[in-house]
């Protein structure tokens, strides 16, 4: 069986290009580019077959087939052989039932997928190890690359520069300057990738790292790259495949560039089309209220996203006012009859707080979105008895300055309610016991 895919327009221009072409754009209108997937070959499969086969390798193996993305090869980058494959055996990661949050804020049935517990400690990770293996590929076959090179917030060059390493292929990460938590800043640091720290935000990197591309200094690894998004779908192709090959009625989403939100929707679709399951679920993106140009658009009715400058969110990693993806992201709300909500900073940290509290530790993107979860429970439009999947886009280990200020109450403007800092205490038994049932009396 011969499985095939190719770039090509989104906006449908005609024309097909390898995916081993360094092209991030339509050569025709300029617009952004898809890869296309021969769905007719890969109907030759019975959708049986195709969930047996999944099945088989998932978390197993043999290296590289063990990990969630390739062991989607034929969905997601066929063509690539096994010995170009940089992975870091990403995917594969868990879906938890959150059941004392559900219930909190009324509702019955409620699932993390846990994107962040990862190699680099976010989802980037599952696009990263596609577009780095392409490359990879490539530069074997002759193409000259002489750096590969992100914008980022702070995940996505933690991703390429970790990939880009285990591959040897030199690394350039745009971030923007004192807008990245330390954890973040160090991860490309550490794995030896050139970091230009600028004085901007993400979209002023962005706008750089674009030009560098357009004139082929670099290689861009931006979202803005379909092939990205191809490895990010497997998220939903992996949620269907947790929950017995059927899809939850909801899908909540913290979205700032909006690729995700696209890779989440071709994921849905490209198992409906092959009739893995029967239906898409809905779509809700969540946005940060200061970086929210989606929400802002979707909700007066246009069809156009106007770019904004984006205000100073504890979301940083969705801190972007001028989303690369955003005709991608309409086109998923369109055919998922999604909905677009908004979270303010107090929202999201309260959102947090009590999450936590139900044993989940969330990071502040997660809590955007299950901020923007429980505004659309109160309004009636996700209901008590929904099936919903919020996805966990970063593990919380990686914004631990976000939960120390919290509990430390030092956050500005925001009023620490489930605040828990440590009691200092001498080593006294009875002043020990003391602060116990002063505890527990608090808590009843
Ligand atoms: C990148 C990122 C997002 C946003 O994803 P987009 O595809 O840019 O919308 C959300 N949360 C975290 C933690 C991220 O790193
Ligand atoms: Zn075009």
């Amino acid at each position: 069986m011969h499985h095939n895919a190719a770039f090509r327009c989104f906006a449908g221009c005609p024309g097909r290009y390898l995916l081993t072409q360094p092209i991030y754009r339509c050569p025709t209108c300029g617009g952004l580019l898809d890869v296309a997937h021969d769905l007719d070959a890969l109907r030759t499969r019975t959708p049986d077959a195709w969930k047996r086969l999944f099945e088989d390798r998932y978390r197993r193996g043999p290296w590289p087939l063990g990990s969630g993305v390739w062991g989607k090869r034929e969905w997601v980058a066929p063509g690539i052989p096994d010995d170009a494959i940089v992975s870091t055996d990403e995917g594969g990661t868990s879906l938890l039932r959150a059941d004392r949050y559900a219930r909190s804020i009324g509702l019955d049935e409620l699932w993390i997928k846990q994107c962040g517990a990862s190699h680099t400690g976010s989802f980037k990770d599952l696009g990263m190890t596609v577009l780095v293996s392409v490359v990879h590929h490539a530069v074997r076959q002759g193409l000259r690359v002489r750096a590969v090179a992100c914008a980022s917030t702070g995940d996505t060059s933690a991703a390429l520069a970790a990939y880009g390493a285990a591959a040897g292929l030199p690394v350039a990460v745009l971030l923007p300057r004192g807008k990245v938590s330390t954890a973040q800043l160090v991860q490309p640091i550490a794995s030896g990738a050139i970091v230009l720290a600028l004085d901007t935000d993400f979209d002023g990197c962005m706008a750089i790292v674009q030009r560098l591309a357009a004139d082929g200094v670099v290689y861009l690894a931006n979202s803005m790259n379909a092939l990205r998004i191809e490895g990010q779908k497997t998220v939903a192709i992996e949620i269907a495949q947790q929950l017995g090959w059927t899809v939850p009625d909801w899908v909540v989403l913290p979205s700032g560039n909006l690729g995700n939100a696209y890779a989440l929707y071709a994921g849905f679709r490209m198992l409906k089309d092959l009739g893995l399951t029967t239906r898409i679920p809905r779509l809700a993106v969540a946005q940060a209220e200061r970086a929210a140009p989606l929400y802002r658009a979707w909700t007066t009715g246009q069809r156009e996203v106007r770019p904004i400058t984006a205000g100073d969110t504890l979301a940083s990693a969705i801190r972007i006012g001028n989303p690369v993806s955003a005709p991608r992201a309409i086109k998923a709300l369109d055919e998922m009859d999604g909905v677009v909500e908004e979270a303010t900073e107090a929202e999201l940290c309260d959102a947090a707080a009590r999450a936590d509290r139900t044993g989940l530790y969330t990071c502040p993107h997660t809590a955007v979105a299950l901020a923007a979860l429980e505004k659309l429970e109160r309004r009636g439009v996700v209901r008590r008895g929904d099936r919903v999947v919020v996805i966990s886009t970063a593990s919380a280990l990686k914004f631990t300055e976000f939960k120390v200020q919290y509990h430390e109450r030092t956050l500005p403007e925001i009023e620490s309610t489930w605040a828990n800092p440590p009691i200092t205490l001498p080593p006294d038994y009875d002043r020990v016991l003391d602060a116990l049932e002063r505890h527990a009396a608090a808590m009843t």
